[in-house]
């Protein structure tokens, strides 16, 4: 794949349809600038500021482009809480949804047909295969993304972080919690 990748892309700048350096500007901005880091930014920011997070469960998509994440895959967001008896999980069973504004690109698995139908069928099996053992009193909900419509779990926030900033509650929000395939 690789390989091809790479034929086209020759073809393509030989022929002069396109400009390398706007190939390396792309890449770079999947690369280093959109991510999962930017989703922990905004969990922080949520744990941190009570105006905030309610502003980010009334509507997700204008209170994550406050902190200037925006656009395509994210055009509508929506923000689900998880508690102390509640945990969500986000899927897209029909193919590949995700909120690349906030998360980057999707990992190999979350585009995988047994993950797209498991993770509907057997919720708490999928995330106990990602090491998160639920137990029965919390209630599991599934959100099954769409073009229109992409999902952002806010975890709760971890016991015991009542002396961190922003910068250091970010660094404990991963990707598989803000998927709900973990839970922090
Ligand atoms: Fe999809």
């Amino acid at each position: 794949m690789a390989l091809r990748v790479k034929a086209l892309e020759s073809l393509m700048v030989e022929k002069g349809l396109v400009d390398p350096a706007a190939l390396d500007a792309i890449v770079d901005h999947f690369e280093h600038k959109v991510g999962p880091r930017n989703g922990a930014r905004v969990v922080a920011k949520a744990w941190s500021d009570p105006a905030f997070k309610a502003r980010l469960l009334a509507d997700a998509t204008t209170a994550i482009a406050e902190l200037g994440y925006a656009g395509g895959q994210g055009d509508h967001m929506l923000v689900v809480e998880n508690t102390p008896t509640t945990h969500n999980l986000v899927v897209c069973t029909l193919c590949s949804c995700y909120p690349w504004p906030v998360l980057g690109l999707p990992p190999v698995w979350y585009k995988s047909a047994p993950y797209r139908s498991r993770a509907v069928i057997d919720p708490r099996g999928v995330i106990a295969g990602f090491g998160t053992v639920l137990p029965d009193e919390i209630e599991v909900r599934v959100w099954d993304s769409t073009a229109e419509l992409r999902y952002l779990v806010l975890p709760e926030r971890p016991a015991g972080t009542q002396g961190l900033d922003e910068d250091a509650l970010a660094a404990l929000v991963t990707r598989d919690g803000m998927i709900g395939t973990t839970r922090l």
